[in-house]
């Protein structure tokens, strides 16, 4: 979970995956998601760069991924959001 793409570049154009800085371990994202629902606020702007539509994020369901961290997997959800402007879904995922 380090690095990451460079989301302003926009490089898939059907699927924006939005990688936020999140400073804590796994463990603390799930124990974050698991104590506030959702980790991570829905973001002012849609993110796909032919859009940039302004407060049209809706959260839209939440989906679970598997991190591999090394000494464990684990079951991260994911906050999805979609776009009422453009009608697309992103993801808000840990960086
Ligand atoms: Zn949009």
């Amino acid at each position: 979970m380090a690095g990451g793409p460079d989301h302003e570049r926009g490089v898939s154009p059907k699927r924006v995956v939005i990688v936020l800085e999140y400073t804590g371990s796994v463990k603390d994202y799930i124990a974050a998601s698991q104590d506030h629902g959702s980790v991570f606020s829905v973001p002012e702007q849609c993110p796909h760069p032919d859009c940039r539509a302004a407060g049209c994020l809706i959260r839209w369901g939440t989906y679970t991924r598997t991190a591999i961290t090394g000494e464990a997997d684990y079951r991260l959800p994911i906050q999805r959001v979609r776009c009422k402007a453009c009608g697309r879904t992103h993801s808000l995922l840990p960086d």
